[in-house]
């Protein structure tokens, strides 16, 4: 079943994917006969086949849509949104962060994919992996494509939005996309979760160049910031719905300190040791030749080692700016 009615009255579609997470969760939210859509999906020709076979299904008409929500720019989320757009002509709706930063990876691939190597190189990743990245991330360029034209900004936290009738608070979380924005309805409690937190699979932690220095501590302090929420129905950007959301926080945030006492174990006992040395330690088998997930558990890697440096358990081994960084115990 690739789309099913949620308790709210919502529809929740899988959209597929073309790697292992097997699908993103978009959400269709009816209010009157018109039709918001939060996060439509990775552009591919199975996704635009996807949608045309499942909104004939729903009975809704393209013109029936009339806002597309994003969670953030990550191409899973954001890639159909310029289409969609064009079908309906309905304003898509970003957080101004997400809208920089999709304008910045997906705006320039190749000035990106750039910047993205060279930060990577500076922590061990070897040049003859590099070209493998450079042609996956080129890829994305046509998963993205047309981007969006017209962007209408989200509120900032502290602030409403309304969709689908009712009235919502944007929740800041960084640490998986700079300027993501979850959507909360306290009356209702349901959250809208984007990819901040998920069930069964934990979320990446993004270190960029460029971007925040200790993602995975602001990630924490998001998913404590939302501890006691009343929240009864959890809709996350992938996997199922699920209702514990504090539960799911407090696995979350214990996965992340087990992982970083497990780092800082590895750099007692073998370091000191560079982002990839560290990831090839700690993803070995998941990531052999697949530049996709290559990519991100090299961020998740750095993301982890970074905190510990700000948490002072770890340090950078040669202070002088040498290059590749290695990190090692404090
Ligand atoms: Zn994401």
């Amino acid at each position: 079943m690739l789309t099913t009615r949620l308790a709210n009255g919502w529809v929740q579609a899988k959209v597929p994917l073309p790697f292992s997470l097997r699908w993103v969760n978009a959400y269709l939210a009816g209010n009157g006969g018109k039709w918001a859509v939060i996060d439509p999906g990775l552009r591919t020709e199975e996704t635009e086949a996807f949608w045309e076979r499942t909104l004939r299904e729903l009975g809704i008409a393209w013109k029936d849509i009339d806002s597309i929500v994003l969670t953030h720019h990550h191409p899973d989320h954001y890639g159909l949104a310029g289409l969609f757009q064009e079908r309906t002509g309905a304003p898509v709706w970003i957080s101004e962060t997400s809208a920089a930063w999709a304008e910045r990876m997906w705006g320039e691939v190749e000035t990106f994919s750039g910047e993205l190597l060279a930060a990577l190189a500076r922590h061990g990743f070897p040049d003859e992996l590099a070209e493998g990245m450079r042609a996956h991330l080129a890829g994305v360029k046509r998963q993205v494509a047309p981007r969006p034209r017209e962007l209408a900004l989200l509120p900032e936290p502290g602030e409403r939005f309304r969709l689908a009738g009712l009235s919502w608070e944007p929740i800041a979380g960084e640490g998986h996309a700079p300027g993501h924005r979850a959507l909360y309805e306290p009356e209702s409690g349901v959250m809208v979760c984007g990819d901040q937190v998920l069930p069964r699979i934990t979320p990446n932690i993004a270190w960029l160049p460029g971007g925040d220095p200790d993602p995975l501590g602001s990630y924490i302090r998001s998913l404590e910031g939302m501890l006691g929420l009343r929240v009864s129905l959890a809709l996350p950007g992938h996997m199922d719905p699920f209702a514990d959301f504090d539960g799911r926080l407090r696995e979350l945030i214990a996965h992340h300190e087990r992982r970083l006492a497990q780092i800082a174990d590895l750099l007692d006992e073998a370091g000191p040791l560079t982002g990839f040395e560290l990831c090839d330690r700690l993803f070995s088998e998941r990531i052999r030749g697949n530049s996709h997930n290559h990519r991100f558990a090299m961020s998740e890697t750095i993301a982890h080692a970074e905190r510990l440096v700000f948490a002072g358990t770890a340090a950078v081994a040669d202070a002088a700016g040498h290059s590749p960084v290695r990190y090692r115990k404090a």
